[in-house]
């Protein structure tokens, strides 16, 4: 898969110690972006699942993994495959995209691939960035319109239901 980078042991992408990766490519292009260079579906570097997830597994300390972007949702059948390994090892799974969960729960019904990753989500960080409404106050977010979706009690309702868990 196409991946802007990772980074082991962040503290800043969810709760806990966490592996990071980057995904390369996204077409929503919000203004004031801070990772441009992640647009490029041409850009980073390939790297397979099994690599990641070697490296995943590198460090026992590891809370839990955050797939970031570009747009995570652009590459669902190899996010899905990270996120059940995740599982398997009993680390929880964070995703940041710049769609909503409405949206995306709409292309779910038209796309396997991503409907099997949105079910292996944990906790769905949604909404694209925007800059007026640009915010430090709130966890995780970029921007106020951004939420922190409990993605298992929103598959039932089919709304994104926020995250309560911290
Ligand atoms: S969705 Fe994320 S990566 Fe894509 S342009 Fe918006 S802020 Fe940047």
């Amino acid at each position: 898969m196409k991946i802007a980078g990772l980074v082991h042991d962040s503290i800043v992408d969810g709760p806990g110690l966490r592996f990071v990766i980057y995904t390369q490519g996204c077409g929503l292009c919000c203004e004031g972006c801070h990772n441009p260079e992640t647009w490029d579906y041409d850009g980073g570097f390939e790297i397979t699942v099994d690599e990641i997830i070697n490296q995943i597994k590198s460090n026992p300390l590891t809370d839990g993994i955050t797939i970031s972007g570009g747009e995570p949702f652009d590459k669902a059948a190899d996010c899905y495959s990270l996120a059940a390994f995740a599982h398997v090892l009993g680390l929880n799974v964070w995703v940041f995209t710049g769609k909503t969960f409405e949206e995306i729960f709409t292309d779910a019904s038209e796309n396997n691939d991503i409907l099997k990753f949105l079910e292996q989500i944990d906790v769905l960080v949604d909404g694209r960035y925007v800059a007026k409404e640009r915010t430090l106050a709130l966890k995780w977010r970029g921007s106020k319109n951004q939420r922190l979706i409990d993605v298992k009690k929103s598959l039932i309702t089919g709304n994104g239901e926020l995250y309560d868990g911290c």
